[in-house]
C-alpha cells in the first residue's frame, strides 16, 4: 500500500486515482449523464429489437467475451458502458419481445426498473436497521401486505434472492420445528425425517433436503393425479407409510404452480392432511404467487392460509425484475430458528431489549442483502395492485386461448391442462411414429433456439420429450403466438422434409 508520502497528488478537481470512479457529491453530473447514456442505448435497443435475440452463436460469443482485456488500462465510463451495450445488450435474450415463449422469465414494469436503478446508486442493505432505517421498514411493510394477501393474520417473512434460496429456508425452518418437537439428539433424528411432495414438485426441494443433511430418500415423491396435481388419498397413504415406519413427516411441499405445467396442487385437502400429520406444509407459490393479486382466479390459491410458510417469486408473476421473491411464514416465531447474534452486528442482548432494532437479518439467510423491496413498492405505488393482477390474468387468459387454438390443430397435440400460463404441446403432423416424434421437439426447440426468432422451451413427461410455451408477457397477443406455432411447425417440416431429421440428430 503507498504511504501517504508516496501517493500521488490529488488533480486540481480533487480527483485521485483511489476516488475516480465513486458515486459521490463530485460525481453526482457524471451519474446523471451516465445514466442518461444507459438508459438511451437500452431505449433505443427497445425501440428496434425484432426477435427475442439475434440469435446465439456460442463461439462467436465467447470469443467477443475473451476479447476483451480485463487487465488493460481503464477505457473511462463512457467507452466502457458502449462497450457493454455492444457486448452483452446487443447478444441479450429479450423477455418483453412476444416471441420469447421459453421459461418463467417475464417482461419487467417500468416503476421498478427506475427503482432498481435507485437502489443501485443508494446501496442500502437490508440486513441490519442501522444500514436501512426506512428501508427495513418498507419491506416489512411489504412482508405484511403479502402475508394479509395470503391470509395470514399475523405474518411474517423476509424477501430473498429467488424461490430456491425461499425454499431451502422454509425447509430449515421445517427441520427446526421437527427437532424441537421431537427433542431428540439430531444425528438420530435426521435420518428419519421425511419431505413429501410430488415429481413435479421444483428440483430445489431436493437439493434443499440434501444441503439440509436429511437421509438421500428424504423426499418422498407422492403420486400426482391423472392431471398431475398431488393426489391427496395417496400422500395420505404416503403419510400413514412414514407412521409405520417410524420416520417424521417434517414437511409437505404443495406446489402452487408446477414450474412446468403450472398446476396448483389441491391446497384445502393437502392443508387438513398436514395438520392431522403434525407435518409443516410449505406451499411453493413462486410461480402461482401472482394469483393473490388476481381479481378473477385468487380463489385458485384458496387453502394457502394453512400453510406454515409459503415461496412468492416476484420476479415472475409480479413482473419485477430479478432479485425479488420472498419467504412468508404464518408465525412469526417460526423465523427465529434462522436468527444469529453476531456481536458486531446484532448483539443478542440488543435483541433481547424493549424496543429492539427492527433487524431483518436475523430473518435472513443472507447478511448484505438488496433491497429489492422496494421495485415491488414503487410498482404497487404506479400501477396499483389490481393492475397487476390483471396481467396475470392476461397472461392465464392467453394460456386458455391458445389451448383452445391447438385443439383444432391437426399437427400440434397439446398435453393436458393448466392452472397458471403454460401450453405443453408437441408437433406430430399424421402418420409420425412416435421415436420420431420424440426426436424431433427437442431438435425444434434447438433450431429456433439458434435463429434467435422465437424460443419455446422443452420438457420430458412421464419419459416423453415435450415442447412448452411459459405464457408470462400480458401484452402478447394470440395472433404474436400463433406466429411462433407456425414456425415450430415450418421447421419440424422443414427436419422431415429430405431426411434431415436423421442427419440433424447426428449432429446433436
Ligand atoms: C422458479 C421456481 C422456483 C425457483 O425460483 P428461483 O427464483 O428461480 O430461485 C421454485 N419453485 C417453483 C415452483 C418455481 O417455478
Amino acid at each position: 500500500m503507498a504511504s501517504l508520502a508516496t501517493r500521488p497528488a490529488p488533480a486540481p478537481d480533487g480527483t485521485t486515482a483511489a476516488t475516480t470512479g465513486l458515486l459521490t457529491a463530485r460525481t453526482a453530473d457524471a451519474y446523471q449523464d451516465l445514466l442518461g447514456q444507459v438508459t438511451r442505448d437500452v431505449a433505443e435497443r427497445l425501440r428496434t429489437v425484432r426477435a427475442p435475440s439475434v440469435g446465439p452463436d456460442r463461439r462467436h460469443l465467447e470469443r467477443l467475451v475473451e476479447g476483451v482485456d480485463l487487465d488493460g488500462p481503464g477505457v473511462g465510463d463512457a467507452a466502457a458502458l458502449d462497450e457493454a451495450d455492444s457486448l452483452y445488450a446487443a447478444h441479450a435474450v429479450w423477455f418483453h419481445h412476444p416471441s420469447y415463449l421459453a421459461h418463467l422469465n417475464c417482461p419487467v414494469v417500468l416503476p421498478a426498473v427506475a427503482a432498481e436503478a435507485m437502489l443501485a446508486a443508494i446501496n442500502t442493505s437490508v440486513d441490519t436497521y442501522d444500514q436501512s432505517l426506512v428501508a427495513t421498514l418498507m419491506e416489512q411493510r411489504l412482508v405484511r401486505w403479502t402475508a394479509e394477501r395470503i391470509g395470514f393474520a399475523a405474518g411474517d417473512g423476509v424477501f430473498t434472492s429467488g424461490g430456491t434460496q425461499s425454499n431451502l429456508q422454509a425447509l430449515y425452518l421445517a427441520r427446526s420445528r421437527a427437532e424441537r418437537t421431537a427433542g431428540e439428539e439430531r444425528a438420530a433424528l435426521l435420518p428419519r425425517l421425511r419431505v413429501l411432495a410430488t415429481e413435479a414438485a421444483h428440483f430445489s426441494v431436493t437439493r434443499s433436503a440434501r444441503l439440509l443433511g436429511l437421509g438421500e430418500d428424504a423426499v418422498l415423491p407422492v403420486p400426482a393425479d391423472a392431471d398431475g396435481r398431488m393426489d391427496v388419498a395417496a400422500l395420505r397413504q404416503a403419510l400413514a407409510s412414514v407412521d409405520t415406519a417410524g420416520e417424521l413427516p417434517m414437511a409437505i411441499v404443495a406446489t402452487a404452480g408446477t414450474t412446468d405445467r403450472g398446476l396448483i396442487d389441491p391446497l384445502p385437502e393437502i392443508a387438513g392432511a398436514a395438520r392431522d400429520h403434525h407435518a409443516w406444509l410449505h406451499v411453493d407459490a413462486a410461480y402461482g404467487g401472482g394469483l393473490l393479486l388476481s381479481r378473477t382466479r385468487r380463489h385458485l390459491l384458496d387453502g394457502i392460509e394453512h400453510a406454515d410458510s409459503v415461496t412468492v417469486d416476484y420476479h415472475k408473476t409480479c413482473f419485477q425484475p430479478v432479485s425479488s421473491s420472498a419467504l412468508i411464514v404464518r408465525e412469526s416465531a417460526d423465523l427465529a430458528a434462522t436468527a444469529h447474534h453476531a456481536d458486531y452486528l446484532n448483539p443478542a442482548a440488543e435483541a433481547a431489549a424493549e424496543d429492539a432494532e427492527p433487524n431483518q437479518v436475523d430473518k435472513s439467510l443472507q447478511t448484505t442483502r438488496r433491497f429489492d423491496a422496494l421495485k415491488l413498492w414503487t410498482t404497487l405505488r404506479s400501477l396499483g395492485p389490481d393492475a397487476l393482477g390483471d396481467m396475470v390474468d392476461a397472461c392465464c387468459d392467453l394460456a386458455v386461448e391458445v389451448r383452445e387454438l391447438l385443439t383444432e390443430d391437426p399437427d400440434l397435440h397439446v398435453l393436458g391442462t393448466t392452472d397458471l400460463s403454460t401450453v405443453i404441446f408437441r408437433f406430430r403432423p399424421e402418420g409420425l411414429d412416435d421415436a420420431r416424434t420424440d426426436a424431433l421437439q427437442p431438435l425444434i426447440r434447438r433450431i429456433l433456439f439458434h435463429s434467435g426468432r422465437a424460443m419455446v422451451a422443452r420438457t420430458t413427461i412421464d419419459g416423453t420429450p415435450w415442447l412448452k410455451l411459459t405464457l408470462l408477457n400480458p401484452g402478447a397477443t394470440l395472433t404474436d403466438v400463433a406466429a411462433v406455432l407456425d414456425l415450430v411447425r415450418a421447421t419440424g417440416r422443414g427436419l422431415l422434409a429430405g431426411g434431415r431429421l436423421a442427419a440433424a440428430e447426428e449432429t446433436r
